[in-house]
This record gives structure tokens, C-alpha cells and sequence, in this order.
């Protein structure tokens, strides 16, 4: 899936520059003239960046930040703010806000395409390494371990992927291709026997940790499916 970037920007040249190079950059994005139609359009689909632009008509950029970093739901994506160039005070009152990054108007396409690349990946990083839980089940992606009740398995990188990817497509069928692309990529050699085998392990590393029944459904055919 393609990153999704709200651009909240009232300079409609400016938003058009934005948005062409962000998807020709292969990003999805939102432009939105105020704030009032972003925070709408936020409740229905949540973006992985804001762009935010300071001048704004109606509610401003900095009070922009000030929301979505005080809200729990919102508070962990990266926000970029576009300021022209000149207006220090916006920078540092913006990043003092809670911003990660700042950029100046006039911009340049690559710089700007960079820092969002940059804002992108830090946070990738950073979601990969957090200890998450679904179900009952804890997630340590750092030491690839799964935690249930206290007691502990520990899984190959492969299996630990290929869990994770189940269980945050909980409910949803997982089909064999999509577990190759996700986790192999297109460069993956070995035939689909190969996940069934991955499967086999996980199954015995759950059970192991008292996970029963275990969770994992076969979908004949098609590929997988787990309910925790
Ligand atoms: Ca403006």
C-alpha cells in the first residue's frame, strides 16, 4: 500500500506542485484548502504524514498541530511544517508544538520529496521495533518473540514476519501470494510449500505457549487466516 500524506495548504499552485510531486513519488495524497475539510476527511481515513502550511484561512496551522499532537489517535504521525520562508517564529513555535520537520517556502521539489521520504521511514522504524499486543498474544519485534500469559517463543525471522502479518490482517484471509510479496518481495525463489512449512512452526511455537485452539485456519487454495 502507498503512503498517505494530508496536505493542508490554502495556495492552490503551491498544493498542485505538492501533490504531482508526491505521486509522481508514488505517494497517495490529500489536499485540503483548510482545516475544517482536513479534520473531516480525518476521521474517515487516517494519513501517515501531514503536510501542514502556518497561514491558513479559519483554523491555522499551528493550532492544526496543537490538535492532532494533543489527541491520542493522531499524536504519533509525523507532521511537516511548510512555512514561507522568512517566519522563524512559525518554525519555532510549530516544532516546539510537537512538528518533526519544518520546511520553508519557496521549496524544491527533491528536498521536499526527501524529507518526507526521511519523516516516512523514522517512523517506519519505529513502528516496526514497538512491542505491540494482539489478542492475548504480546509482539517483541526486536528479540522476535512472542509473549502469552508469561510464557515466551521465540521465532525465526520468517515466522515472526509472517505472524505479524496474519495478525494485523486478523479475520482476513492472507492469500500465499501476498504473504511471498509482503515478505519476500517479487525476488522470492521458493515455492509456496515453503510457507506452509513456516506455518507448521508458528502452529507448534503457539500451541507451545498455550495458545489452543490454534489460531490459524487454512483457507485450501488460497492461503490463511487467524483469529486471535
Ligand atoms: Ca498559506
Amino acid at each position: 500500500m502507498r503512503p498517505l500524506i494530508y496536505s493542508i495548504e490554502d495556495e492552490t499552485n503551491i498544493q498542485n506542485v505538492i501533490k504531482i510531486a508526491l505521486e509522481n513519488a508514488n505517494y497517495d495524497v490529500g489536499c485540503f484548502l483548510e482545516a475544517a475539510e482536513m479534520f473531516k476527511q480525518l476521521k474517515k481515513q487516517v494519513p501517515d504524514l501531514f503536510l501542514v502550511d502556518i497561514m491558513l484561512p479559519g483554523i491555522n496551522g499551528l493550532e492544526i498541530i496543537k490538535h492532532l499532537k494533543n489527541n491520542t489517535q493522531y499524536k504519533e504521525i509525523p507532521i511537516m511544517v511548510i512555512s514561507a520562508k522568512g517566519s522563524e517564529i512559525d518554525k519555532v513555535i510549530g516544532l516546539d508544538l510537537g512538528a518533526d520537520d519544518y520546511l520553508a517556502k519557496p521549496f524544491g521539489i527533491l528536498e521536499l520529496i526527501s524529507r518526507v521520504k526521511a519523516l516516512l521511514r523514522r517512523r517506519g522504524n519505529e513502528q516496526a521495533s514497538a512491542v505491540k499486543s494482539i489478542g492475548e498474544i504480546e509482539f517483541r519485534p526486536k528479540e522476535r518473540q512472542i509473549v502469552l500469559k508469561g510464557q515466551k517463543a521465540l521465532l525465526t525471522e520468517k515466522e515472526y514476519l509472517i505472524l505479524e502479518l496474519l495478525a494485523s490482517n486478523q479475520g482476513k484471509t492472507v492469500s500465499r501470494e501476498e504473504i511471498i510479496e509482503s515478505i519476500w518481495g517479487y525476488d522470492f525463489i521458493g515455492e509456496s510449500r515453503t510457507i506452509d512449512v513456516h506455518i507448521k512452526k508458528i502452529r507448534e511455537k503457539l500451541t507451545q505457549i498455550g495458545q489452543y485452539p490454534d489460531p490459524i485456519q487454512t483457507i485450501r487454495g488460497i492461503g490463511y487466516k487467524i483469529n486471535l
